[in-house]
């Protein structure tokens, strides 16, 4: 199979890349072997929040200046502050056309409300995510009775502290008694595919009408909206004060969302999607990568003139760890890590971990390397890259759309960039 180019990987890097592709015009497949990390993310997405040095980012353009100076391996430092910040308002129009509407932009970090009430900066959050209140507002925190992934009493307890006027409520849902004889069952997923169901809707509607109108707002857990707003839409127009939406436990109904949107979206653009299989292996020739072997189509190589590679980090296996290091379990490429096991671990769990930051080596046009060599047609996005931390530096969403978007213009127009 033939193909102009193929994605290892279907997560947010590898399906964004896609989308930019296949609408240039490429011939394009991605294999992904299951689900994303998208499906246990908040649903915002962060660009930049923090410097390595620990601090804050206030303004987006300066940050990724002062990041070029602290932190030269980090990718964004590789690719340039300039058209890092000129890709992520790509990645922001890009996502609009997939129909994900975001608040916020990349000129500086919003802030949005946590599940547990405090608040985080961001740079595209769901239109449904609340983001710093006002004082004097009365909100209403409402969880759902017998629902253990998300705490109204707790979110509303860390506002209160904030000086807000909260209060916390659980409402009754007899439509979902069936879901509630199985406590795995009962989780933000399951309920969505019930709430979800037009014939549900008065029941939910009836539940929290009389909340609107003793309150200024509601904030509820985000248990509806599997693949569009219509559920959310609705409830604002027929209750007596906004609705707002926090993120539950995973699994997460607005990642999920994203996934499913990203996914059409490449379909319609006319790439190939092979779900659940997997690359075990590649031939290389000259260093190039001329043959992929997948474990559902065992004697039939995939080929094409680009490779990307979107594995993701040690979350989606596309990093691994073992006595002797950590290695990039396709292509065996060069890691970014540090030998002495002693030292990838803090003993404060709150501080920066540095395996975070492990993940692979590229050049400034993000090619992989293999000792040292580096492979012509082989480019790597993502969370498996090296030299960042996602969660200290609050920056996974970004540094995925800004790489895919970097190594796509590169495929597009080659030499452009370099
Ligand atoms: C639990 C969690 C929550 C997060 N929450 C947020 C958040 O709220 N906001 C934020 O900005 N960032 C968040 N991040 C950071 C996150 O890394 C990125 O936002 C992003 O979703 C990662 O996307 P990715 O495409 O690089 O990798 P992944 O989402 O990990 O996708 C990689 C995909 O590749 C597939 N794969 C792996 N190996 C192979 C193979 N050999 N063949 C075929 N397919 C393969 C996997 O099955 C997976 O589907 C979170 C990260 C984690 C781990």
């Amino acid at each position: 199979m033939k193909f102009d180019t193929v994605i290892v990987g279907g997560g947010l890097a590898g399906l964004l890349c896609g989308i930019r592709l296949s609408r240039g015009g490429q011939r394009c497949a991605i294999v992904s072997r299951g689900q994303s990390a998208l499906s246990f993310s908040s649903g915002s997405l962060d660009l930049l929040s923090r410097l390595p040095d620990g601090t804050a980012v206030q303004d987006t353009a300066a940050g990724l200046a002062a990041l070029e100076t602290l932190a030269p391996e980090h990718p964004y430092s590789l690719i340039g502050a300039g058209r890092v910040y000129q890709y992520a308002r790509e990645a922001q129009s890009l996502l609009a056309k997939c129909g994900l509407k975001f608040q916020g932009d990349a000129s500086a970090p919003h802030r949005r409300v946590t599940p547990l009430g405090m608040t985080r900066p961001a740079w595209l959050s769901p239109p449904e995510v609340p983001l710093s209140p006002r004082k004097g507002e009365h909100i209403c925190v409402v969880g759902i009775n017998g629902f253990a992934d998300f705490q109204p009493h707790l979110a509303a307890a860390t506002l209160r502290k904030q000086g807000l006027r909260v209060t916390a409520t659980d409402i009754d849902l007899p439509l979902l008694d069936n879901l509630r004889d199985n406590p795995s069952e009962f989780r933000a997923v399951t309920i969505a595919r019930q709430l979800d169901q037009d014939s549900h809707f008065a029941e939910l509607c009836a539940a929290l009408r009389p909340l609107s109108e003793t309150h200024d707002a509601i904030w509820f857990p985000a248990c509806f909206g599997l693949t569009d707003d219509k559920v959310y839409t609705r409830l604002n127009a027929e209750l007596a004060c906004p609705l707002y939406l926090l993120p539950t436990l995973p699994p997460s109904v607005p990642g999920m969302r994203m996934q499913t949107l990203l996914q059409q979206q490449f379909i319609r653009s006319g790439g190939a999607w092979m779900p659940g299989d997997e690359v075990l292996r590649a031939t290389l020739d000259n260093n190039m990568v001329s043959q992929l072997w997948t474990r559902r189509h065992e004697d039939i190589p995939l080929r094409a003139d680009h490779v990307v590679l979107a594995s993701g980090s040690f979350f989606s296996n596309g990093l691994v760890a073992g006595r002797d290091g950590v290695r990039e379990k396709v292509f065996g490429l060069d890691v970014l890590h540090s030998p002495d096991r002693a030292s990838w671990y803090r003993d404060n769990l709150f501080d920066a971990q540095p395996w975070q930051q492990f993940g692979v080596r590229t050049d400034a046009t993000l090619r992989g390397q293999l000792q040292g060599e580096t492979l012509q047609n082989l480019y790597v996005i993502g969370s498996v890259l090296g030299g960042y931390d996602a969660i200290h530096q609050g920056c996974g969403g970004g540094i995925c759309a800004v790489t895919a978007l970097h190594v796509a213009q590169q495929i597009c127009a080659p030499g452009g960039f370099e």
